[in-house]
């Protein structure tokens, strides 16, 4: 049993793994009410002021003389960002142009000392595009008639895998729609083909499923497992994602925490009905789930969903999201994901120099990677087969970054060797 002090800021976390399903519910209501709420009654004050006390409190916790990427992983310190409340993390997302620049330069700061220079690429393959979820921004959504479904075969996943691997890459994401036509059995097979041929790790991203369900795919050799909490308001989230509930989302996760799983969440930004203040919440509700990965981006509107008409998550905002990320989940693996790709030509950059050290390039074969349209225009589409390595490389470099040789498992050291199957039950 892994053990948190109240201090480091994830004894909600704890309280999460330990509840029973049923307590779900009240375990996220203490979330949204701390820490920061003895501050919100007062109303929040959104001064320069603020701004700076958050700053310093992550400068105090960095110390004066914080060693930078001397290629060793500085893992300690999960209390860096635990001393943020709700209110810091708003002052911190409203920062002004000026105010901003001081956020990055921390956030680079905080990224380089925890997780160092190197970049991770996680290689992802989209295998199915059918989806049983009617989410209303997603392109997938059931309700949309207009896009063509397809499934890969198992066979034509594995081979897709085995050339990635074959390129380089040491992570491999397996992500598709809400598709029950792969049983939990085919998704494990899956995998343990995949890990008997090529050593990586891999990530599943396949939805909502039951703990049984997540077990046998743990039980198969799947590293970890991501998953996007997508909005911390409930009510938000009900209104997006039609008969599903953020409680039933957090319980998943917490059954993913709990079958020994690296955990991924995360969250849009600049869903229509959301305000800074939510975005608050969702780096609070990351913090306390205590996540090994974050994907944060923002929203981009499809032309096919109710939401159509809806304006694109804002690219500062993304980007500040991120970086405050960061500095709340200094060992996190954040991704400069490819929805803040999308959105503007320079912001894989960006986002590598406020807090991100991992990118996803896409493996998926060009058929079918035009139909997985979550989004519109994704930069994906534009990317060779093989994800763009040689591109990224390149853009890596002139960052000084180099590219990862590793696997890329979370730093904490739960994870520092390689991972066990975890001998929990599926019940
Ligand atoms: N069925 C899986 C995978 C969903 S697609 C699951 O539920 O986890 C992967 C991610 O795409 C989602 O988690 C969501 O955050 C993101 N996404 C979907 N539509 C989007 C849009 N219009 N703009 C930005 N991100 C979107």
């Amino acid at each position: 049993m892994r053990r948190y002090s109240v201090r480091d800021g994830t004894l909600y976390a704890t309280a999460f793994y330990l509840a029973p399903p049923k307590q779900v519910h009240r375990l996220h209501s203490m979330i949204s009410t701390v820490p920061g709420e003895r501050h919100e009654r007062r109303g929040p004050r959104m001064t320069e002021h603020n701004f700076a006390s958050a700053v310093k409190k992550i400068q105090d916790a960095l110390g004066p003389d914080c060693p930078e990427a001397r290629g060793v992983r500085a893992v300690t310190s999960p209390v860096l960002g635990a001393e943020l409340t709700e209110d810091d993390i708003v002052a911190l997302l409203d920062a002004g142009p000026q105010e901003q620049q001081t956020l990055f330069a921390l956030a680079d700061k905080v990224r380089k000392r925890f997780m160092g220079n190197a970049v991770h690429l996680r290689g992802i393959i989209e295998f199915s595009n059918y989806c049983v979820r009617d989410c209303l921004y997603c392109g997938l959504r059931r309700d949309n008639r207009k896009l063509a479904r397809y499934r890969m075969s198992i066979d034509e996943i594995l081979k897709v895998a085995a050339k990635a691997a074959a390129a380089g890459y040491r992570t491999i994401v397996l992500q598709s729609g809400d598709d029950f036509h792969y049983r939990a059995d085919d998704i494990a097979r899956m995998v343990e083909r995949i890990k008997r041929t090529a050593a990586v790790a891999v990530t599943l991203s396949v939805g909502e499923r039951s703990r049984k369900e997540y077990a046998v795919m743990r039980q198969a050799g799947a590293d970890r497992f991501l998953l996007k909490h997508e909005t911390a308001d409930p009510d938000l989230y009900r209104r997006l994602h039609p008969g599903m509930t953020l409680d039933g989302r957090l319980e998943c996760l917490a059954h993913l925490r709990d079958l020994g799983f690296q955990v991924g969440s995360g969250n849009i930004v600049g869903l229509p009905g959301q305000t800074v203040r939510t975005i608050a919440k969702d780096v609070v509700l990351l913090r306390a789930l205590d996540v090994e990965m974050a994907g944060i981006g923002p929203f981009i509107p499809h032309p096919d969903t109710p939401l159509a008409s809806c304006p694109p998550g804002d690219l500062a905002m993304s980007l500040k999201a991120l970086a405050v990320a960061r500095l709340a989940l200094p060992l996190a693996h954040l991704p400069a994901t490819t929805a803040l790709a999308t959105l503007h030509p320079d912001a894989r950059r960006m986002g590598l120099s406020c807090g991100a050290n991992v990118i996803m390039p896409n493996v998926t074969p060009l058929e079918f990677r035009r139909l997985y349209e979550i989004y519109p225009g994704s930069i994906a589409l534009r990317a060779p087969e093989d994800g763009g390595i040689a591109e990224i490389r390149t853009m890596l470099s002139s960052l000084g970054r180099p590219v990862s040789d590793t696997c890329g498992h979370s730093p904490k050291p739960e994870w520092a060797r390689a991972t066990r199957v975890a001998h929990t039950s599926a019940h």
